[in-house]
């Protein structure tokens, strides 16, 4: 099993709901994030209004399906969850939309997937909380225009960019979501651990959370591995000691970086000469899918100074000779 997967296993799933946060006290980091949501729902419940749409965004495993329970939870209303993919069609979309009831979140996790057709739909949604369908058939079809409740949309996405801007604009809230800082991920640990029936020391939770490539998800994931070993051991107490052995049979480096990241930065070196090469090349050189690599590898690998992205493709800096023992090229 590869640890800082995203693509989580079933198990892994379960056990990451049960250790979900459930409010904005619980949900720790992204201050930022949080502190101005507060406001916005707290003036939206005040006008007894829905609250706008808001269009989350950053890199897997932050939190984003998280955020969007906790504001359903705030405004004390139902939340329904799909993704982009899973609309294939306009009337997929619609019947959603006219289940819902007054003041709903309709969350839509990976909504730069949503088919073009399906967006249109989305457009006089969010707008004027209408949609027009069609009923009958060829000459006897007619268009006929529905109201809607009003709901707020909360959108997740990966990638910002990848957003129609039509789609982007009728967001009234952007919220983009960071990797999260070592104290931040060192508390989650804890707060899991607890949740779980484990003690995790200070230090051991701290070396975790700087193994966790700034993201909760992986903490977590780390977290349930460690405590494996800690369990095999027969103890309920994970020392730094324990996390460091368990972290090293797990292949994670000091820095949080697995065997995939080292597959991929050494094929950039050896096979590319450091680069600059195209995301495909690279995909395809170590057996991966590029959207994978754009996904969940790149962007942590880009925001440590690993990898920088030029008009002509990915290449590595010195500090990635420099971590893997390397002689840095043209400095002899
Ligand atoms: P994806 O975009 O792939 O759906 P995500 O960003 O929505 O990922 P979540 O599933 O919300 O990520 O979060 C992953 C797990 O990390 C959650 O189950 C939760 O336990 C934990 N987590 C996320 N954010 C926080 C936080 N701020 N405080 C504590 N735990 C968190």
């Amino acid at each position: 099993e590869r640890v800082v997967s995203q693509s989580a296993y079933a198990e892994d799933d379960a056990a990451e709901n049960s250790i979900r946060p459930l409010d904005f006290s619980q949900y720790i980091g992204q201050k930022k994030v949080k502190d101005n949501l507060e406001v916005f729902i707290e003036a939206a419940k005040m006008r007894e209004e829905s609250l706008d749409h808001v269009l989350l965004y950053g890199p897997p495993g932050l939190g984003k399906t998280t955020l969007a329970m906790i504001i359903a939870g705030e405004m004390g209303v139902h939340i329904r969850t799909t993704s982009g993919p899973a609309i294939e069609r306009p009337g997929d979309l619609a019947a959603v939309l006219t289940a819902l009831e007054p003041g709903d979140v309709l969350f839509i996790d990976e909504i730069h997937r949503l088919p073009r057709s399906v967006e249109e739909v989305l457009y006089p949604a969010m707008e004027d909380f209408c949609i027009d369908i069609i009923i009958g058939k060829e000459s006897t079809a007619r268009s006929v225009r529905l109201d809607l409740p009003p709901f707020t949309l909360i959108g997740a996405t990966t990638r910002a960019g990848m957003l129609s801007s039509p789609l982007r604009d009728r967001f009234g809230v952007h919220a983009r979501l960071e990797y999260y800082e070592e104290e931040d991920l060192s508390r989650i640990v804890t707060r899991s651990g607890d949740m779980m029936g484990v003690a995790v020391e200070d230090d051991a939770a701290r070396e975790m959370a700087r193994r966790s490539r700034g993201t909760p998800r992986v903490a977590n994931r780390l977290l349930r591995r460690v405590r494996d070993f800690a369990q095999v051991k027969g103890t309920d107490r994970i020392s730094l000691n324990e996390a460091d052995s368990a972290l090293e049979n797990l292949h994670v480096d000091k820095l949080g970086l697995d065997d995939i990241d080292h597959q991929l930065l050494n094929t950039i070196i050896t096979t590319f000469r450091g680069g600059p090469v195209g995301v495909e090349a690279v995909a395809a050189a170590i057996g991966e899918e590029a959207n994978t690599l754009e996904d969940v590898y790149e962007p942590y690998l880009m925001q440590i100074g690993f990898l920088v992205r030029t008009p002509r493709g990915r290449m590595v800096t010195p500090h990635v000779y420099e971590h893997l023992h390397l002689e840095v090229p043209g400095r002899e």
